[in-house]
């Protein structure tokens, strides 16, 4: 847990930020002369966030004749004692001399500093935001914090302040990402504490699919053409399972599955085997290419492949392969995309290429649809919007009443990255509806543009 200072000048609304962070009223301070008080320490709740705050809001009753001085002290105690300091403006009175002196003692002080500029939804409050500027602590973050108005943006300053690191430090079960199997609605486990989105890491791609639909040929000519471009056999490696080469300067490893295959050494038949290379590729895999042989049509092999790597929590991207052999392109790529999003409902709007694996038609289109997907995969949505467009849920389209009384969402968080998983805090999660569930996933996949990867949505009872 981290330690939070509520730090600005008298009547900024301290003690109401303070309210709302630690949800409860302060004590009455004992302000009588000879009894030291001590700044007292609380627990608090912001969202997922969960840390203790300074009670540094007291002092404002003090003598006004020693108010500068034992404010001064009192704040340089309680700026040593934090974490991360929020610095409180009031954006209706505008940066007052007071306001430059307390930000002067915060930036020497080198803490992680949130400047948030409180009573922004009174009327005339654009103009002593833009004034905060000047305190020279950054962006400020318009809040009320009696209205509870911004409440969930300075959350995610604090977080973008501290470093996610900071703000969860649980330790993130490594193979929880890897072997996490869960569907919508189910636990999606503890908050993530993922680096942000890294696009020097090579991007982990498995390719997928049954047998001679393509998938060593798509992986020859891809690094084939590579080759081309770069020189016999530079910037690629290649051991029995792996491929390491750049698309457009962008690293890439590549599983082979049929390389896995010859070094499983498992003497089956084809057909069970590529199954199960699918899901050791799976495993390694973020994004996961589905080779189909459009000249026949969908198998049910084709689609549990799929449907695995959707449950597995990984990046599908659909190849319709030996699109060179087909005559009507139009209506195939038609049926074979309507085909595609009526049998895989849980990956909407899933990206579906067609492509020549031999003659190389199609496969920068491919890569292009990989890149976007992973991309979407790493997706971070800001707890203000996602809250906002919550807003605009509840009021249109509320949850339904289970046995005579309404669920009450309160709010929601995105927790985990690669793929997108959000928390719904709720009351009775346990009666939450999967058909509701469905729904708020269908809508957070358009409202903030995540075609085609899964989304995770778990309701958690609300404290
Ligand atoms: P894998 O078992 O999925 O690795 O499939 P292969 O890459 O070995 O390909 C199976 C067969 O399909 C081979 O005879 C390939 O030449 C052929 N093939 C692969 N891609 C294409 C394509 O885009 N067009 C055509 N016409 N044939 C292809």
């Amino acid at each position: 847990s981290f330690k939070v200072a509520i730090i600005g000048r008298p009547n900024v609304g301290k003690s109401t930020l303070f309210n709302r962070l630690a949800g409860k009223k302060l004590a009455l301070v004992d302000d009588t002369p000879g009894v030291t008080r001590d700044r007292r320490i609380h627990p608090a709740k912001l969202y997922d966030l969960a840390f203790e705050v300074i009670d540094t809001a007291g002092f404002e009753t003090a003598a006004p004749e020693t108010l500068q001085g034992r404010m001064r002290e009192q704040t340089e105690k309680a700026i040593d004692e934090a974490d991360l300091v929020i610095f409180l403006v009031d954006a209706r009175a505008g940066l007052l001399p007071d306001d430059k002196a307390f930000a002067d003692i915060v930036r020497k002080s080198g803490k992680p500093v949130v400047l948030a500029a409180n009573k922004a939804e009174s009327r005339g409050s654009e103009a002593g935001l833009l004034e905060a500027w000047e305190a020279g602590l950054g962006e400020p973050v318009p809040i009320s914090a009696e209205h509870g108005q911004g409440i969930p943006d300075l959350r995610d300053a604090i977080v973008e302040a501290l470093g996610e690191e900071r703000c969860f430090p649980e330790e993130e079960d490594e193979e929880f990402a890897a072997e996490s199997g869960v569907l919508i609605g189910e636990d999606i486990g503890d908050v993530d504490a993922e680096p942000a989105y890294d696009e020097a890491k090579p991007l982990r791609i498995a390719v997928v699919g049954r047998p001679n639909a393509g998938k060593s040929t798509l992986i020859n000519t891809l690094i084939g053409e590579e080759r081309l471009l770069t020189g016999p056999e530079a910037g690629i490696t290649r051991d029995s399972i792996s491929v390491d080469w750049d698309w457009r300067g962008r690293r890439i490893k590549l599983f082979d599955t049929a390389g896995m295959r010859r070094k499983a050494k498992v003497q089956e038949k084809l057909e069970k085997l590529s199954v199960a290379d699918g899901l050791r590729a799976i495993k390694f895999a973020e994004v996961v290419v589905v080779v189909l042989d459009s000249t026949i049509p969908f198998e049910k092999q084709d689609l549990q492949i799929a449907d695995l790597i959707i449950r597995e929590g990984r990046a599908p991207v659909i190849a319709f392969n030996k699109w060179d052999l087909i005559d009507t392109p139009q209506q195939t790529l038609a049926e074979l995309r309507e085909a595609t999003e009526r049998l895989l409902p849980q990956a909407r709007g899933i990206r579906a290429v067609p492509i020549s694996a031999e003659t190389g038609r199609g496969l920068d289109k491919l890569m292009e649809a990989i890149i976007e997907t992973h991309r979407v995969w790493n997706r971070r949505i800001s707890t203000g919007r996602l809250n906002r467009w919550l807003e605009g849920i509840l009021a249109h389209h509320p949850p339904p009443a289970v046995a005579g009384r309404r669920l009450k969402v309160k709010y929601v968080t995105q927790v985990k990255t690669r793929p997108p998983g959000f928390v719904l805090s709720m009351t009775r999660p346990e009666a939450m509806p999967q058909s509701y569930l469905r729904y708020l996933t269908n809508s957070l996949r358009e409202s903030f543009d995540m075609p085609g990867v899964p989304i995770r949505i778990a309701p958690r009872a609300s404290e």
